[in-house]
């Protein structure tokens, strides 16, 4: 799908700027790790109790890998993804989520204009 500037009609200098998106991403992934804070307790109980079948060396494998499971793959990820949908909503109706390179015009999702080749 190309972008068109409803001002000056280019078609190939339009970018979009998807702060929401970014912003999102990097709020979420961040709420997400903190949130994680208490998966990571209950992760690193279950490591511990698996890892401890294998003597004491185990147990603390087993508890770093279950923080570190519960923390960062499951917080931080869930958390990025939602984010990052979240901000994707606002970018599409907050912001002015599009910019002209070509005559530096800002405009949102409701004033693109679409491809005009097909009418
Ligand atoms: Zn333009």
């Amino acid at each position: 799908m190309s972008l068109q500037c409803p001002l000056c009609k280019s078609s190939d200098q339009v970018i979009t700027r998807n702060y929401g998106r970014k912003a999102g991403s990097a709020v979420g992934a961040l709420a997400g790790a903190a949130a994680g804070y208490s998966a990571a307790a209950s992760g690193a109980r279950v490591g511990a109790s698996v890892g401890s079948l294998l003597g004491p060396v185990g147990a603390g494998l087993g508890l770093v890998a279950g923080a570190v499971f519960g923390r960062v793959l499951v917080g931080s990820v869930i958390g990025s993804s939602a984010g990052g949908a979240i901000g994707a909503v606002v970018d599409d109706t907050v912001f002015d989520n599009y910019y002209c390179q070509h005559c530096e015009f800002e405009f949102g999702a409701d004033q693109l204009l679409h491809d005009s080749s097909h009418p």
